[in-house]
């Protein structure tokens, strides 16, 4: 259920790039050759007119837009968004050009806040907590950020402290190593749940807050970044990992696929999911077992436990998280080394273990 290498970042759709915009006048003006890229420019203008049509109304009739139901303007959002890609800020972003605000001093200012806030964003690391306010006379936008490995997961809680009926925009974004880009991942409700989401990729993680123009907003915000699985040895931490991802075998002609956990033999090794679970012998491994979230093992990831000195499971077992599964022990080609746990992930190869153990982010307290 909690399958971490599962949890991908899955992106909503991306705003609409420059390329995209070129097909489009490209289309038109081959228009007259073809009537499908006709009909097509036909479809995005009706699109475009009736949206405009929408947002002109609701940011013209101020009182239209307070007496609508809230369902309505949630669903002309959902338009934008699902079909143009156009997140909230962007809609209020355009809002600001229907008022013909945009070009102003005040519109820019609004506009540029992010670019502005991200040359100095403040570094939330394994725990942070604040609490603070946007005054209705500042322009500017808030935001925190923070560096993931894959498999490490980030709690937040963001809570709006004060009760006025203006806009909070609040997003989570990422940017995935060497890359230059930020990609929204979900727009996120200041309505302080905790809130989860483990890294599919390395790279940079960041909260963006930015309220309406002319809104003074007091907001929370939690904080915590960690490993995403239970630590798969009884008792042990990670300071008993005594060989690491990528370490040479054989004089380098392979690499280590996993982490090793040196336990005392006899120790229970225990399921990281729940799931389904095989088990074998032979080999390097010696007596192992494959633990995976579906019966087949397909589309999720798997977890390798070798080296066991015996099993607790059977081939076809169903399991729960936490249940021991068999013992740390030293058969395979561990037998003259001290007993350990060799512990690997496959998710379309392996998978470097160590972040998915780290401790278990922990929101601080208030
Ligand atoms: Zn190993």
């Amino acid at each position: 259920m909690n399958d971490p290498t599962k949890a991908s970042d899955n992106e909503e759709t991306p705003v609409p790039e420059q390329g995209e915009m070129n097909q489009v006048v490209d289309n038109k003006s081959s228009a007259t050759e073809s009537a499908k890229p006709c009909k097509r420019v036909m479809r995005f203008w009706l699109l475009f007119i009736v949206l405009s049509g929408l947002v002109v109304l609701l940011s013209v009739r101020d009182d239209l837009r307070q007496n609508a139901v809230e369902s309505s303007e949630q669903a002309v959002h959902y338009i934008a968004f699902d079909m143009l890609g156009w997140s909230p800020r962007e809609l209020f972003i355009w809002r600001l050009r229907m008022a013909g605000l945009l070009e102003s001093p005040l519109g820019q200012r609004w506009t540029h806040a992010v670019d502005r806030a991200s040359k100095k964003p403040i570094q939330a690391g394994a725990q942070y907590r604040t609490t603070e306010t946007f005054e209705d006379d500042e322009v500017e936008a808030h935001i925190y950020q923070v560096s993931l490995e894959r498999g490490e997961k980030l709690v937040w809680q963001l809570t709006r402290q004060d009760t006025a009926d203006s806009r909070l925009y609040a997003s989570l974004e990422r940017r995935k190593r060497n890359d230059e880009h930020w990609t929204t991942i979900s727009h996120l409700e200041a309505e302080g749940d905790t809130q989860t989401r483990i890294a599919s990729a390395a790279g940079d993680y960041r909260v963006v807050l930015q309220p309406e123009l002319f809104a003074k907003v007091d907001y929370s915000l939690a904080m915590a970044s960690g490993g995403s699985l239970p630590f798969p040895v009884e008792g042990a931490k990670q300071r008993d990992i005594g060989s690491v991802f990528g370490d040479p075998r054989d004089g380098g002609a392979r690499k280590h696929h996993g982490v090793d956990i040196f336990a005392k033999k006899g120790t229970p090794v225990t399921a990281v999911i729940d799931g389904y679970v095989r088990t074998g012998t032979g080999g390097l491994g010696g007596k192992y077992v494959w633990l995976s979230g579906g019966m087949f093992g397909l589309g999720s990831a798997r977890y390798y436990y070798a080296h066991l000195d015996d099993f607790a499971v059977e081939s076809g077992d169903k399991v729960k998280k936490g249940e021991v599964i068999g013992y740390v022990g030293n058969t395979g080609n561990a037998r003259t080394t001290p007993p350990h746990l060799h512990f690997g992930i496959y998710a379309g190869g392996p998978v470097d273990p160590e972040p998915f153990l780290k401790p278990q982010p922990e929101l601080p307290a208030s």
